[in-house]
């Protein structure tokens, strides 16, 4: 298998999936291209639009330009959860967007993730797709409460696919004793992010799209009807642009204020034998996160690891993103004792890996996609972390805005929603960090026993004054 040999080199990161996924180098631009479609970012936004919108018209001329290389951002070092969570929790869903339209955007991301399976099968996309669904724990009292938040919102809206879970069932899928109850979700897999979006790539190639790496875009303009893309060496003019840039796009006049990054971070233990396993049974491969704010997540992987990710998130002064971000020792250690504490039988258990990537947030906590630049420019982001089932979603709907077609897709509540902003800096970055303070107390008052079911009315008020 040819893995990418400069990675460390270049980036001073080594992200574990990165280096297990198969590479295939692309050119960088260095031509004057005419195109009908450029998509900006090679990530599983950018490459499902060019895979869904070059199966519904395979004639369209699409060009995809990434900055660093594909699957370099968020989509090839995620915790690999291809769940259907859209706003804080389900119950904030309904809350927030009322019965119809949370029911509507849940059922469009369990539609994707079994399309996203479909999809891996029928293209032969290896990259150890495994639909084990999801676990969410509950690790204190007031989590429980959440628990149960989640599934009285899953009995109004009438899905079927969530189950109640006592310790001992929890405990019986994986084992923990910090667990004191949960449920089960089956619209989840887990899949090695990774060879997941590289395969996407390859799909998006074989259906003609092409690819350029190594090429940031340093200028969006209108010329003459069209719009063009600027980078060092090359241009690209087209018909349409998408922005798929996620947690990037606060570096364009359009979501400055429409987008945070935040950058999350995981850890990920050497192989465990069998007789490591056979202590935490998780024969059922399923995903897993508990009910923090800054939630726990974690899975096992194909090749026998446990990735431990969550706890924290972390906004840089000013927004900042880069190479130097991507490890975060704070964290790291945080992430070490938290996973000592939920499996204290396997505290003969190494790590290996350390690394982390920018999310975007959005005042909602939930995706924005709309157009701009006349019917030109179309964007879907901001996935507030979870981001590998609904970028899916979100390509169909950017595949109908470039086709100027209407589809249910089109109402979805997140789709030219009225996107509310951020204040500009410094307030911006007081205001996430303060949140997260609160946020964090929140967690560790739950996490020692404190009955608080929900985020305190006092928090939630001074969350939506920063919006
Ligand atoms: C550590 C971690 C764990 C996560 N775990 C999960 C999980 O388990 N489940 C889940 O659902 N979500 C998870 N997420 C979030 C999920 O990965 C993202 O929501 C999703 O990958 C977003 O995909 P995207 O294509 O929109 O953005 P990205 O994958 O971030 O892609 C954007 C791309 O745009 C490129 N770019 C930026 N600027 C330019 C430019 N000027 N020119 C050209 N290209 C540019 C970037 O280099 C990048 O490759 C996690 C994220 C992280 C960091």
């Amino acid at each position: 298998m040819a893995t990418d040999p400069g990675l460390e080199a270049r980036y001073g990161t080594r992200v574990h999936w990165l280096e297990t996924a198969p590479f295939t180098p692309r050119p960088d631009l260095r031509e004057d291209l005419d195109v009908d479609v450029a998509i900006v970012g090679a990530g599983f936004t950018g490459l499902w639009t060019a895979c869904h919108l070059l199966e519904a018209e395979p004639a369209t001329r699409v060009a995809v330009v990434e900055a660093e290389e594909i699957g370099f951002g968020a989509s090839g070092r995620n915790g690999g959860f291809a769940m259907t969570l859209l706003d804080m929790s389900l119950a904030h869903l309904r809350r927030n967007h009322g019965d119809d339209a949370a029911r509507v955007a849940h059922e469009a991301v369990a539609v994707s993730v079994e399309e996203m399976g479909k999809t891996v099968a029928s293209e032969s996309i290896d990259c150890d797709w495994h639909h084990g669904g999801l676990m969410v724990v509950a690790t204190s009292p007031g989590q429980m409460a959440r628990v149960r938040a989640d599934l009285d919102a899953a009995g109004a809206l009438g899905l079927d696919d969530f189950t109640p879970l006592s310790s001992a069932a929890a405990r019986a899928r994986v084992d923990s004793p910090t667990y004191v109850g949960g449920l089960y979700e089956d619209h989840c897999a887990v899949v090695h992010p990774a060879k997941l979006v590289r395969g996407i790539a390859d799909l998006a190639e074989r259906r003609g799209a092409l690819l350029f790496e190594r090429s940031p875009v340093d200028g969006i303009r209108e010329s003459s009807g069209r719009v063009v893309l600027t980078s060092e060496r090359g241009s690209i003019r087209a018909d349409q642009v998408v922005l798929a840039t996620n947690a990037w796009a606060v570096g364009t006049p359009w979501h400055k204020h429409r987008v945070v990054p935040l950058y999350t971070y995981v850890v990920l233990t050497e192989p465990l034998s069998d007789a490591q396993w056979a202590r935490v049974g998780w024969e059922g491969f399923e995903g897993v996160e508990d009910k923090r704010n800054y939630v726990h997540y974690y899975r096992r992987t194909a090749d026998g690891r446990i990735l431990w990710g969550g706890s924290d998130g972390v906004v840089y002064r000013g927004g900042r993103i880069g190479a130097g971000l991507d490890v975060n020792a704070k964290v790291r250690d945080r992430l070490h004792s938290t996973f000592r504490t939920t499996f204290p039988q396997l505290a003969d258990v190494g790590f290996t890996h350390h690394w982390g990537g920018p999310v975007g947030i959005t005042p909602s906590f939930m995706p924005i996609c709309g157009t701009l630049l006349d019917g030109r420019l179309h964007y879907g982001l901001g996935y507030n972390g979870h981001g590998v089932a609904p970028s899916h979603t979100v390509a169909k709907v950017l595949r109908d805005k470039v086709l100027h077609r209407r589809s249910p897709l089109s109402e979805l509540c997140f789709v030219d929603s009225d996107e509310k902003a951020f204040p500009p800096e410094p307030l911006r970055w007081i205001g996430a960090e303060l949140t997260r303070r609160a946020l964090l107390r929140q967690d560790a008052a739950l996490d020692a026993g404190a009955d608080a079911g929900e985020m305190d009315p006092l928090l939630l008020r001074f969350v939506n004054k920063l919006s």
